[in-house]
């Protein structure tokens, strides 16, 4: 039996692996037989069950990953491309209890000191969210960083610099919108939150964005998407397009971080934001950002 990969290996090729994932491709679960893997339309969190192994439970090398993805790809039939229907029925968010006049600071009160999930163990400050309580735009990460983690504040670290040029390019400030993330403290070595620890703070953010009540939403990534839209299609299948999410208007589209490993991108992500500014009124920069 080979040894535990070194703990860096492993972080690249579990990245690696997200990036595919983000990109809608799932073919990494070496642990199960293709038809147990969840259908594209089954609810993320009915269809990652808290105790299933780790996605990734026999770590292979990169280049093994790649050529067995490759052999893989061949055979399997493109996905079904269908729109992504958002939630209407009884929902995660339907179960939380609705919280008369809630306001931000009440809801930070009733996260207080939390331990609820074990994020808190690493956590030195909890991530709430920072901009405008009236934005009519919120955008929605995944999970504090490190910088995040260090300053208590959102969409400050590489990423967030990208974000807040976008912002900015958008003809808006960071105060102008509203930024949070699905989870409130940061995941250890920057992984994707578990579905236990989205679903203990998710509630969380359902009350922010009821309290801020914005015509639009941008989830920021696969993990924003999938959940509040409780789906496990790969973004790129939605990426893009509006949906309807309780009565507001959704858009998917990359993550910062995301752009940062493929700024080839970054042109797609430009074009959903220019559908946000159209959809607010916001007039449109002839100029694309560099
Ligand atoms: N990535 C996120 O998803 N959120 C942050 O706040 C920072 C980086």
């Amino acid at each position: 039996m080979p040894g535990p990969l070194p703990a860096s290996l492993q972080q690249k090729i579990e990245d690696r692996l997200r990036y595919y994932e983000d990109l809608g491709i799932r073919l990494f679960y070496r642990d199960r037989p293709a038809d147990e893997l969840p259908a594209d339309d089954e609810p993320i969190l009915q269809a990652v069950a808290p105790e299933s192994k780790p996605r990734v439970s026999e770590p292979v090398s990169f280049a093994k990953q790649k050529a067995d993805l490759l052999a893989s790809a061949k055979i399997v039939a493109p996905p079904v491309v269908s729109p992504v229907i958002a939630p209407s029925g009884a929902s995660l968010f339907d179960t939380v209890n609705k919280v008369q006049n809630d306001t931000l600071l009440k809801i930070v009160e009733d996260i207080g000191d939390c331990t609820r999930c074990k994020l808190h163990k690493g956590r030195h400050k909890i991530v709430f969210g920072d901009g405008s309580p009236k934005a009519n735009l919120v955008f929605i990460g995944e999970g504090p960083g490190a910088d995040e983690d260090a300053q208590g504040l959102p969409f400050v670290g590489r990423a967030g610099k990208l974000l807040t040029q976008m912002i900015e390019a958008m003809g808006l400030q960071r105060k102008d919108v509203y930024i949070c993330n699905v989870v409130k403290c940061r995941p250890p070595q920057n992984r994707a939150p578990e579905p236990d620890e989205v679903e203990t703070c998710s509630p969380y953010l359902l009350r922010q964005i009821d309290v801020i009540n914005p015509k639009v939403l941008v989830c920021l990534g696969a993990v924003a998407a999938k959940t509040l839209l409780e789906t496990n299609r790969g973004i790129t299948q939605f990426r893009g397009q509006w949906l309807e999410w309780r009565g507001r208007k959704l858009m998917a589209t990359y993550h910062p971080a995301y752009l940062l490993r493929n700024p080839n991108a970054k042109g797609e992500v430009w074009k959903d934001l220019q559908k946000v500014m159209a959809e607010l009124g916001l007039q449109v920069p002839k100029k694309k950002p560099s």
